[in-house]
């Protein structure tokens, strides 16, 4: 009798190349090295082809996943390339921060399955490897050429004007979205370089400054403007963008307004907010002082405050600063840290300690009014409370202090007002988020639409681009183009 054939097991995933932690703690380089064109062929090929692709459902943008990954199985670059850029104008970006583990990855099918021959789990295609891949491969800057042979990609239809305010991931996909269409898109930023958090926030060693460049470019290759050191609610305000002939006004000013905690000590000399922080570390270029004039403390003994993205990003930047030790301190227990799992694996393996379950009552100053100890009140878990996680409770009388010289904080941000202040039109919800219509995104002012982070509190790159693309269609719906 014949021998049934049975289809062979799908390959282990792809792993990625990446500086050695203890490279890599003692520069401001990426971590992680990308793949190969063979890694990036092989790990395609793992892609079951699903007839109903779990995936895309995972995406916020929906990308079309099989499709882009397809043709990198087939070795064709540009081919995916050009899929990816139809839904996601930052796809480079995309591929190093999105939290695809519980995105597209989550969902993939090939994640669900477990190898016949040794009944593990397998695990899903590594799908934001190969968005990455593709992106730094076939470079952003030549996109537009490439794509349709002329420098600029769409040709720019008369009278159809719409501006951006803030630049992050939210606003950059309203102008990619729209200016492929034809319209022209001004963008207005505050700070002097364009980019939101992706430059501000996330450091260089996950996210090149030089990366969010190149995909920058391609969207002034595509006829974008990115107008600098605009302050929306000061030198340039919603109402006179309307009645100076936009169509329409996209509000994507991000959360960025630091939390704290309100206890005692917190204008102790070395307490800093992450943002703070972050900001003079990424965007004021501290850690090459005095090449530029943006000076930090050097934290000796530092400890970072919460359990997000932020604060392994504070906390890595601390250790690449030269600090001997660095603790995280979290009220909860690492299972429940919102952080990226691979960023929690990362700053683990370059030596941040983790203090779980400690929430700060108190900075403690050495009598010069600088910061010396934090005091810290043990928790344990209760029951979960309104988002699903366990509640931290205090151990009555359970307190220490834990020495440092540098606290930083990442316990959230909030809304920023600056410009909504000038515009009161604009509803906002009781934290100070905007409301918007789900669907659209419109504000309550007619022809202001608003995404990202201002509409959805502290979020996710992926999610604020998906709010983009959302508002971008309403709007192109207005215009008549769709
Ligand atoms: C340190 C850090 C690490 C993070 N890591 C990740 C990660 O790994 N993965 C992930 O998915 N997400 C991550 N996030 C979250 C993510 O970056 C944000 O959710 C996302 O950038 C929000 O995009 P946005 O378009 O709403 O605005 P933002 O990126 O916040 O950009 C808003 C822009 O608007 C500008 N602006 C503000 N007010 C005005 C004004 N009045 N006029 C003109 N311009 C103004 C700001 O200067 C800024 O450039 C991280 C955030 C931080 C802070
Ligand atoms: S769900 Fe996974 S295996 Fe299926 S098409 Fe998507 S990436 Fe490929």
């Amino acid at each position: 009798m014949a021998e049934k054939k049975t289809k062979p097991s799908p390959k282990p995933r792809v792993a990625m190349r990446e500086q050695p932690a203890i490279e890599r703690v003692g520069n401001f380089s990426e971590v992680a090295l990308g793949y190969t064109r063979e890694q990036a062929m092989a790990e395609a090929a793992r892609c079951l082809q699903c007839r109903k692709p779990a995936c895309v459902k995972g995406c916020p943008v929906e990308i079309n996943i099989p499709g882009f990954i397809t043709r990198l199985a087939e070795g064709d670059v540009r081919g995916a390339y050009g899929i990816l850029r139809e839904t996601n104008s930052l796809p480079a970006v995309c591929g190093r921060v999105c939290p695809q583990e519980v995105q597209c990855e989550g969902a993939c099918i090939l994640g669900q399955m477990t190898d016949k021959a040794s009944g593990e789990k397998l695990e899903p295609v590594a799908i934001g490897r190969l968005e990455r891949f593709a992106a730094d491969t076939f470079a952003a800057e030549s996109a537009c050429d490439e794509l349709t042979g002329k420098p600029v990609c769409a040709m720019p239809r008369d009278g159809l004007k719409v501006a951006c305010i803030g630049s992050g991931p939210s606003s950059l996909t309203v102008a990619g979205y729209l200016s492929a269409l034809g319209v022209q898109v001004t963008i207005f930023e505050a700070l002097h370089e364009p980019g939101g958090v992706l430059v501000y926030g996330i450091p260089e060693f996950r996210l090149p400054k030089a990366t969010v460049g190149r995909e920058i470019d391609a969207l002034r290759a595509q006829g974008v403007e990115i107008r600098c050191n605009w302050v929306g609610g000061k030198t340039v305000a919603v109402r006179d963008l309307l009645n100076d002939g936009y169509q329409a006004v996209f509000i994507g000013v991000g959360a960025g307004l630091p939390k704290f905690l309100g206890v005692p000590g917190e204008s102790l000399v070395g307490v800093y907010s992450a943002n703070e922080y972050l900001t003079r570390v990424n965007l004021g270029r501290a850690y090459d002082y005095p090449a530029y004039d943006t000076p930090v403390t050097r934290g000796k003994h530092v400890a970072v405050i919460g359990g997000g993205n932020v604060a392994m990003d504070a906390a890595r930047t601390a250790l690449r600063l030269g600090a001997e030790r660095v603790s995280i301190v979290y009220r909860r227990t690492r299972e429940e840290m919102p952080a990226r799992r691979e960023e929690i694996h990362h700053a683990l393996e370059e030596g941040v300690h983790l203090e779980m379950l400690c929430n700060p009552t108190a900075y403690v100053g050495d009598g010069k009014h600088r910061l010396a100890a934090l005091r810290l009140q043990r928790m344990c878990l209760g029951a979960p409370d309104a988002s699903g996680r366990c509640r931290p409770e205090a151990i009555p009388g359970d307190v220490f202090e834990l020495p440092c010289d540098q606290a930083i904080l990442a316990v959230g941000t909030g809304s920023n007002r600056v410009l909504l202040q000038d515009t009161p039109e604009v509803t906002l919800n009781k934290w100070g988020y905007i409301v918007v219509d789900e669907e659209t995104g419109e504000t309550s002012l007619p022809g202001v639409y608003a995404g990202g982070d201002i509409v959805t509190g502290a979020a996710t790159v992926i999610l604020a681009m998906g709010a983009g693309r959302r508002a971008a269609k309403a709007i192109a719906r207005k215009l008549g183009l769709q």
